[in-house]
């Protein structure tokens, strides 16, 4: 089955608001094994909305709007879908004796536009609102099925989940539902991955491979159709057994999580303790570890170093390490390691990373913009430092400095 789902609202397009329903029924729409091949944004417009339902009919089986259902002159789905289809709007009475129960309870008078809320199409089927007043409606007409939801999130997703979900499996052939596997890589980027499965990409049926890269994490997502998991199973086994051969090296996790997710989950597992000494970073290390749930087990804390006069008072960096003629200086391989060990020595943590560059936009002690030393040391052997060129504006060269740091422990774990 094929789907589109229409978003009715001048606001979105405005972009007042984000469209979260679109999302939340892209994925629901893929757990049922309906595949969502448009989405389109209206505003509250007459025509407009007519002309969006017409060329979804064109290509979709099925036509998911949200938005419109309530009682003011601006929302027009059900007009709009009722002059299109050619039926006429009728009162749904049981949602009207809800909507008058609820004014009378609640002591307020009720305008005549609240009516609105209770109207649906002849020969359709009315979706309950748990959560508000505005009926939802599905119907079916020339082989194509339609289904209006209303659009504030916490009345279109009860709804969708108890009554139009099973309405739309009711009308399926039973199609299998999609089953997905992520594998996450770390330290290579998307082109070389993409490089180096392209023959695969290429040949690809069944299971479905997508490469996504967002904010420097790289994933692939493989997707086939199944009557079970163990069915799946058998089809998603071999081809991430494939990918592994050729990319294990980069593989951190075979599900959705985070790098740092990951790096939580090992350090615990081992019951090992973290700590940090951040400089260019200003606590964007240690803030990607604290959003890990869990990860006070993990995590002893940091310092942020930012000036020379705290890597020196705070973690005891020689000041003729940092500063003054034929120094070394803040950023070197020097200070990484002192600010490493010394954050080793003082937290009582069995790893220490430490982060000191140029983010820019400005080069610092004659150094240029995105060199940066990443050290960690550890109780179980030798310091390391590595030095990275990182790309990109102040922002990003901090994350990135974060990010690549995250995949040396990782490594290093
Ligand atoms: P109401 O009875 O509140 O008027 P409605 O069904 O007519 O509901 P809209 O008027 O289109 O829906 O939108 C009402 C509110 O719902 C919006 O102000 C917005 O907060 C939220 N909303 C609408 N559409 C979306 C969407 N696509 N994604 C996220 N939120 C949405
Ligand atoms: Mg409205």
């Amino acid at each position: 089955m094929k789907a589109e789902i229409i978003a009715v609202g001048t606001e979105l397009l405005l972009g007042q608001i984000l469209n979260t329903n679109a999302q939340y029924l892209a994925q629901s729409c893929a757990d049922l094994g309906v595949s969502v091949y448009f989405q389109t944004v209206v505003g509250d417009n007459m025509s407009r909305l007519t002309e969006a339902l017409q060329t979804a009919k064109g290509r979709a089986d099925l036509i998911i709007c949200t938005g419109g259902l309530g009682p003011t002159q601006d929302d027009l789905t059900k007009d709009a879908l009722a002059a299109f289809l050619g039926r006429q709007i009728i009162m749904h009475q049981p949602s009207m004796d809800a909507i008058e129960a609820m004014f009378s309870t609640r002591g307020i008078h009720m305008v005549e536009s609240n009516r609105r809320q209770a109207l649906m199409l002849d020969n359709s089927d009315p979706l309950t609102n748990d959560a508000g007043l505005a009926v939802g409606i599905a119907l079916t007409q020339d082989q194509t099925h339609y289904v209006l939801l209303p659009g504030p999130p916490k009345e279109m997703k009860p709804m969708f989940e108890r009554y139009a979900a099973p309405w739309i499996s009711s009308k399926m052939n039973h199609v299998h539902p999609l089953f997905s596997r992520m594998l996450k890589f770390a330290g290579i980027g998307e082109s070389s991955l993409e490089h180096e499965l392209l023959d695969l990409i290429k040949a690809q049926t069944d299971p479905s491979i997508a490469p996504y890269a967002k904010e420097g994490e790289v994933a692939i997502r493989l997707t086939t159709r199944a009557g079970s998991e163990a069915e799946a199973a058998v089809k998603l086994d071999p081809m991430e057994r494939e990918i592994r051969s050729r990319l294990g090296q980069y593989v951190y996790a075979a599900e959705d999580v985070t790098l740092e997710q990951e790096i939580v989950h090992i350090l615990s597992s081992r019951k090992q303790l973290l700590a940090a000494a951040e400089s260019c970073t200003g606590g964007l290390f240690s803030n990607m570890l604290t959003s890990v749930p869990g990860s006070s087990a993990v995590y002893r804390g940091g310092i942020i170093c930012y000036s020379n006069i705290l890597k020196h008072r705070l973690l005891n960096v020689p000041m003729d390490v940092l500063e003054g003629p034929g120094a070394p200086g803040a950023i070197s391989a020097e200070a990484a390691k002192i600010l490493a060990e010394q954050m080793l020595a003082q937290a009582g943590s069995d790893y220490a990373v430490a982060i000191t560059g140029v983010a820019g936009p400005d080069s610092s002690e004659g150094k240029p913009v995105g060199l940066v030393y990443v050290g960690i040391a550890s109780t179980q052997g030798e310091t390391v430092v590595e030095q990275l060129q990182l790309t990109g504006n102040r922002d990003s060269i901090k994350w990135r400095a974060a990010k690549s740091a995250l995949y040396k422990l990782w490594k290093l774990l």
